[in-house]
C-alpha cells in the first residue's frame, strides 16, 4: 500500500496566497458592486515591454523553420544568457563570477523550493522571521523542521532570526549555529534591504562557521541606496559560503513567462564536495532547460533598450511605492521599506492582528493586502502591501485609505 511523504502534514493552513485568494473569492461573491483595489499579491501588472515583445516574436519564428528549431535547450542554459547575465549583473559591478557558475531556471521559487535537496536534512536551517513563506515550507517538506508549536507559531528545528523595528528588519546574528541561512535582501516582505557592511558580517560569520548563505535578490532591480549590494558577490569572499538566488520576473515582468538563475561559485565546497557540481548534477537530472524562446527573451533584457525599458518598469512600480509610502505616513501610519524594494510594510492601527486588519480593509475600503503573520510570527501586527498595481488604482487605494 502507497504511503504519503509525512513531512507534508507538518506544513501548516494552505499557502498564505490561497488563503487570501478565498477570502477575496468570497467577498466579492457577496459584494458584485464593490471594485476591489488588489494590493496583495506581488505579482505585476504592466505588460512586457517592446523589446522583449520584439524578441520573443523572433524566437518563436524560429521555431517553425527547420534550420532555426530548437529542441531541449542545454540543462544549464544558453551560453548567449549566461554571458549576457555575467557581463550585466556581475562582471560589471566588480563580482568574480564566470558564465559557466550560473544555472539558468524558470524562475527564483523552484530555485529557492529545491536548492536545500543538495544538502543534508541534519542541517540546520535559519531563516528572516518575517521572510518569503517558501523557505520555512519547502524545508517542512523536506523533513528538516520538526513539529509546529501552535502557541509559539514556529517549528521547533528552524533558527528564526527576528526582524523588526528595533533592528531595523536586518537580521543579527544568531546565538544558536545554524548551518544554512536564507538572506533575502531586499526583503520580501519587509521592503528593507541590507547594506553591504550588514551583509559582509554574514558572509564572514558563514565562512567561520563553515555555514551556506542562500541570498534571494529577486527584487535586487528595485535597490536604490549606493550603500546596499545588488549582489552578495560584491562582498568579500562570498564565493566560498554563498549561493544566490535572482528572477527576472520582478525587474521585467517575467512572472507569467516564468525564468530565472541560480548562481553557485565553483569554489564552495562543503565536506570537500563541490556544490556546483552537486546542483549542476540535480539540474541535469531533474530539470529539461528554460524554453529556448525565454531565455532570449532575458537576454533581450540586457540589450541597451532593454535595459532602459526596464528602468522604466522599475521606476513605474517605485513611483507607486513613493505614492503609497507618503500617503500612508501623512494618514499617521507606521511604515517602512518602499525605498529599495516594491514593498511597503505597515504597524497595522490599533493594535489590531494582522488577519483582523486584513478583514477591516477589505470590507470597509475594497482594498487587499497581505497580513504579516503569513511571513512568520514577526510578522504580526504589520501588514504588506505591493506597489506592482496600477498607478491610478493605487492613488485610489490611498485616498480610500486616508478617509478610513
Ligand atoms: N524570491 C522572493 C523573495 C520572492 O518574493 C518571489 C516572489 O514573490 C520569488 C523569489 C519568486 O520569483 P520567481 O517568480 O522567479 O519564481
Amino acid at each position: 500500500m502507497a504511503k504519503i511523504n509525512q513531512d507534508y502534514t507538518n506544513l501548516q493552513g494552505s499557502y498564505l496566497f490561497s488563503t487570501i485568494a478565498k477570502k477575496v473569492a468570497a467577498f466579492s461573491a457577496e459584494n458584485p458592486d464593490k471594485k476591489i483595489i488588489r494590493l496583495g499579491i506581488g505579482d505585476v501588472t504592466r505588460p512586457l515591454t517592446p523589446t522583449i515583445i520584439e524578441s520573443l516574436h523572433k524566437s518563436v519564428d524560429e521555431m517553425a523553420r527547420k534550420e532555426t528549431f530548437r529542441g531541449y535547450a542545454p540543462d544549464l542554459g544558453y551560453d548567449f544568457l549566461r554571458k549576457a547575465i555575467c557581463e550585466n549583473d556581475y562582471v560589471a559591478r566588480g563580482c568574480a563570477i564566470s558564465a559557466d557558475e550560473i544555472f539558468v531556471s524558470d524562475g527564483a521559487k523552484c530555485d529557492s523550493g529545491n536548492i536545500q535537496e543538495i544538502f543534508s536534512r541534519d542541517n540546520k536551517i535559519a531563516v528572516c522571521d518575517p521572510v518569503y513563506p517558501v523557505y520555512v515550507d519547502s524545508n517542512v517538506m523536506a523533513g528538516r523542521s520538526g513539529a509546529y508549536d501552535t502557541a509559539l507559531g514556529r517549528y521547533e528545528n528552524i533558527i528564526y532570526m527576528p526582524c523588526t523595528k528595533d533592528n531595523r528588519f536586518t537580521p543579527q546574528l544568531p546565538t544558536e549555529t545554524p548551518d544554512i541561512i536564507y538572506l533575502c535582501s531586499p526583503n520580501n516582505p519587509t521592503g528593507e534591504a541590507m547594506k553591504k557592511a550588514e551583509l559582509q558580517k554574514w558572509v564572514d560569520y558563514a565562512n567561520e562557521k563553515g555555514a551556506v548563505i542562500i541570498f534571494d535578490a529577486a527584487y535586487e532591480a528595485y535597490i536604490h541606496d549606493e550603500d546596499v549590494p545588488h549582489s552578495i558577490y560584491e562582498c568579500d569572499n562570498a564565493r566560498t559560503c554563498a549561493i544566490e538566488l535572482r528572477s527576472f520576473s520582478k525587474n521585467a515582468g517575467f512572472t507569467g513567462v516564468r525564468l530565472g538563475f541560480t548562481v553557485i561559485p565553483k569554489d564552495l565546497m562543503v565536506e570537500g564536495v563541490s556544490l556546483h557540481s552537486l546542483w549542476a548534477r540535480r539540474h541535469s537530472t531533474k530539470y529539461n532547460g528554460a524554453p529556448y524562446i525565454i531565455q532570449r527573451a532575458g537576454e533581450a533584457v540586457y540589450s541597451e533598450s532593454g535595459k532602459k525599458e526596464v528602468k522604466e518598469l522599475v521606476g513605474y512600480y517605485m513611483r507607486n511605492a513613493s505614492l503609497i509610502l507618503n500617503g500612508l505616513t501623512s494618514a499617521g501610519y507606521e511604515v517602512y521599506g518602499g525605498v529599495n524594494a516594491p514593498y511597503i510594510w505597515l504597524k497595522t492601527p490599533a493594535g489590531m492582528t494582522s488577519w483582523d486588519f486584513f478583514d477591516y480593509l477589505l470590507r470597509n475600503v475594497n482594498i487587499v493586502g497581505t497580513p504579516g503573520a503569513g511571513f512568520g510570527p514577526n510578522g504580526e501586527g504589520y501588514f504588506r502591501l505591493t506597489a506592482f498595481g496600477d498607478y491610478d488604482a493605487t492613488v485610489e487605494a490611498i485616498e480610500r485609505i486616508k478617509k478610513m
